[in-house]
């Protein structure tokens, strides 16, 4: 999908999430950075279009900075997703090869790029009805593993 889909659609994931709005300025960051992979010359849609990416990235963003751990999650995963709808799909099992998609839409198909604004779109609505995901575990986990690194001085 297009650049300014991925960070519309990390920043709507993040205020359905109930971030806070320098947070939600973070996911719309974090949405876009899997395709950096184009800039450092890795395969496209690999590593960084995979969950280990996004446990990774997850761990590390937490051992630094925990406020940011949402952020994180919310725009690689976001990513991910869109991508899914590609024809090309996404290595999102690397560092199985192995390619899955949803759809087979080009990145810069009208119908692709709508359907993921209106789900975006969708969410922000969700939020605004009043609809949450409880995601206190996550920061805790989050915290945890931020305690964690200090204790081993990694900070
Ligand atoms: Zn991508």
């Amino acid at each position: 999908m297009l650049r300014r889909t991925h960070a519309v659609f990390a920043a709507s994931a993040a205020i359905f999430l109930g971030l806070t709005p320098s947070q939600i300025i973070a996911s719309a960051f974090f949405g876009i950075i899997s395709d950096m992979d184009h800039t450092i010359g890795i395969r496209h849609r690999g590593f960084t279009h995979s969950l280990l990416f996004a446990f990774l990235a997850f761990l590390v963003v937490s051992a630094l900075f925990p406020n940011l751990s949402l952020p994180v999650l919310a725009g690689i995963l976001t990513h991910i997703f869109a991508d899914m709808l590609n024809p090309e799909g996404v290595e999102l099992f690397y560092p199985s090869r192995k390619n899955y998609r949803i759809l087979k839409l080009r990145f810069n198909s009208r119908l692709g790029n709508g359907i993921i604004m209106a789900i975006s779109l969708a969410l922000i609505f969700l939020r605004l009805m009043g609809y949450a995901v409880n995601v206190k575990p996550l920061i805790t986990l989050a915290y945890r593993i931020h305690d964690a690194a200090l204790k081993l001085g990694l900070r």
